[in-house]
């Protein structure tokens, strides 16, 4: 019943659309009819410009100086497919004109000349050689030194934000009449108010604390039914969601960002948008979604795309499904549909100076589409980085798809960064495992050594829970001491840290009911006026609460300034009676890192070592501040980490 309400509702859009094309032509009739020739033009322009037959452009705009010079416009607007556009001006040629079966479309091919200026750039569009609308395309100045942005690297911590969930830095834009959810902070599915300007309001927190990057879960414009906090059903691809602030609030939150050094890094779907996106209401061709417009649920078999074996029908029932019936699948075969999404991820880029880019259900897009999407943000942005979600639990999978890897069927990937799902997996399993063989800290170790598959290991995001899983405190079963292991661990191993907000305070809400996603984004203390604990401010945190608090910011501020955990060596040695230690050398700095699961305390006989400390005879014992002596043994006291800075 829900869903043949949804498709009348859909329905009914399009006739209501269809209702409004007419209006219009008949204004139109009408105003040819009353001009009196005498007229001058501009006053034509303006009557014209008040009917607005083009309702958007998209990209809106583009920028001078930019390597991305073949510019496809989508040009949206009722019945303006007979229009004429043309363009006069040196810095943009008009290539072609191309038609679809919708005529509510039509797309422009334009090339931006090499030398290019800023400029505003007239789009005049005629019917029957008489000028009926005017758009001015914008070619903005870019920001200095835009194309050398430097993405998050190993040196960064990154925070990860549900921005609907971390700080509502603005009451006024809770609640906004024209979306089709209200707020309801009392259902851990619906929307809570937080915004960008909550972020922006506690970057100097986030600073402190040593995170160096912000990862935020989709900000776009999410106009669902239901649970549309979580961002993840874009219902327009270039405008900020107004729950969460304006396009250039974001912008703001990228200048800001940067002026504190804090990289900012966008989550992005190219595999699929929300069904109350405006072109799935109206689909600018009939193979613009895979499979026809119409749901079909996607076989989550991921593994096709690698495995020799696969039959054709399995690949496609995993990469043309769709994820759920609310999330339509995007054709990326389809070309144009394909530069649509690449201009769209190199426009944020550029318009918030972004540091990078989280990329969901990546092996869900069409693969050779994904090539070609990293590709082009990669050759614009040299330095930059991506970071892309597959969700398996073997290195082979995940090696795959990082940039460089030789594959068995010539794949070729562009993909700088991969999230370590397979070391996340490992590593937790090992927290709160039994003692048996084969069993603890044998996992992680194992994981590590299979590093070999990739060709880049230190791009890989390393995280003990993100915001689809359970928290990491409830991971452990509240177990302070194996929580403080896992941050040690996370801080200091290769690739880039992320910890999820509210990891610094223990959050674990979802203690009764693990990974319930509504819970897991629980609210971040202090973000509401109405909160009496402040994590912002530490007013009415538990002591425990503030003792790991403190221990983030010591650990990550110690890492923030560290090369040789950024880019240094690692040496691991095999975890004996679930003892665990590696190494970090970079230069003539070393750092050993040793982790204890066990109940009780151990000795760790340092002779075992001596092909890396034979001259060593101190280090400094980071977390306790304490100098102690390396020459023989090394205490580790009952499940605890040590990080030693070797002198
Ligand atoms: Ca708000």
């Amino acid at each position: 019943m829900e869903k043949l309400l949804e498709k009348f509702t859909d329905k009914y859009l399009v006739m209501k659309n269809n209702m409004k094309n007419l209006i219009k032509v008949l204004s139109l009739v009408f105003l040819f009819g009353a001009c009196d020739s005498n007229e001058s033009t501009d006053k034509k322009i303006e009557d014209f410009k008040s009917l607005k037959l083009i309702d958007r452009i998209e990209p809106p705009n583009w920028w001078a100086g930019m390597k991305t010079l073949e510019l496809q416009l989508l040009v949206y607007g009722a019945g303006i497919n007979d229009l004429v556009p043309r363009i006069n001006n040196s810095n943009i040629e008009l290539k072609s004109i191309n038609k679809t079966e919708n005529p509510n479309y039509l797309f422009l091919d334009i090339l931006i000349s090499e030398n290019s200026n800023p400029d505003n750039v007239e789009i005049d569009f005629y019917r029957d050689d008489i000028l009926v609308d005017r758009y001015n395309f914008e070619l903005k100045k870019r920001e200095e030194n835009a194309k050398n942005i430097e993405g998050f690297t190993t040196s960064d911590v990154m925070y990860l934000i549900t921005p609907d969930r971390f700080a509502n830095g603005d009451l006024s834009n809770d609640d906004i009449e024209e979306m089709r959810e209200r707020p309801d902070r009392n259902n851990s599915f619906g929307l809570h108010g937080g915004d960008i300007q909550g972020v922006i309001n506690n970057l100097d927190y986030i600073k402190e604390m040593g995170f160096t990057t912000v990862w935020l879960n989709p900000v776009l414009e999410n106009n669902m039914e239901r649970a549309s906090y979580h961002g993840y059903s874009t219902t327009d691809y270039y405008k900020i969601d107004p729950r969460f602030g304006t396009n250039e609030l974001f912008k703001e939150l990228g200048l800001k960002s940067k002026e504190m050094g804090i990289k900012l890094v966008m989550d992005m779907i190219p595999n699929h948008c929300g069904s109350f996106h405006w072109f799935f209401t109206d689909p600018p061709m009939l193979n613009w979604f895979n499979n026809q417009n119409e749901f079909k649920q996607t076989s989550h078999r991921r593994e096709t795309v690698q495995d020799i074996y696969a039959s054709e029908i399995d690949k496609k029932e995993h990469a043309d499904g769709w994820f759920v019936e609310t999330m339509p699948d995007l054709n990326q075969k389809n070309p144009i549909v394909s530069k649509y999404l690449i201009q769209n991820a190199i426009w944020w880029t550029e318009f918030a100076g972004l540091a990078g880019i989280r990329v969901d259900t990546y092996p869900y897009s069409d693969k050779d589409f994904m090539t070609d999407w990293t590709y082009a943000l990669m050759n614009e942005y040299p330095n930059y980085n991506i970071v892309g979600e597959e969700w398996a639990d073997t290195p082979t999978i995940i090696s795959y798809w990082q940039r460089g890897k030789v594959n068995h069927d010539g794949y070729v990937s562009y993909l700088p960064t991969l999230m370590d799902f397979p070391l996340q997996m490992a590593f937790n399993e090992s927290l709160t495992d039994g003692f048996r063989y084969g069993m603890g800290f044998r996992k992680p170790y194992r994981s590590l050594a299979s590093d070999f598959l990739y060709p880049d290991p230190n791009n890989l995001l390393v995280f003990p829970d993100n915001h689809d899983m359970a928290r990491f405190f409830t991971q452990v079963n509240k177990d302070i001491d194996l929580f403080k292991m896992g941050i040690v661990f996370y801080a200091t191993i290769r690739g880039i840290p992320q910890f999820y907000y509210g990891t610094e305070i223990l959050m674990s809400p979802d203690e009764k009911r693990p990974g319930n996603h509504g819970l897991v984004r629980t609210e971040f203390p202090g973000g509401w006026p109405d909160h009496i604990k402040n994590a912002f401010t530490g007013e009415n945190l538990t002591d425990e609460e503030l003792e790991i608090q403190s221990f983030f910011k010591k650990l990550l501020n110690w890492r923030k300034n560290n090369n040789v955990i950024h880019n240094g060596k690692l040496i691991q040695f095999a975890p004996k009676d679930e003892v665990y230690s590696y190494f970090r050398i970079l230069d003539d700095k070393m750092v050993w890192v040793i982790l204890n699961r066990n109940n009780s305390s151990k000795i760790l006989k340092t002779e075992r070592f001596t092909e890396l400390i034979s001259e060593k005879k101190f280090a400094y014992d980071l977390l306790n501040d304490n100098r102690i002596s390396i020459l023989d043994d090394i205490i580790v006291e009952k499940k605890s980490a040590l990080i030693l800075e070797i002198e």
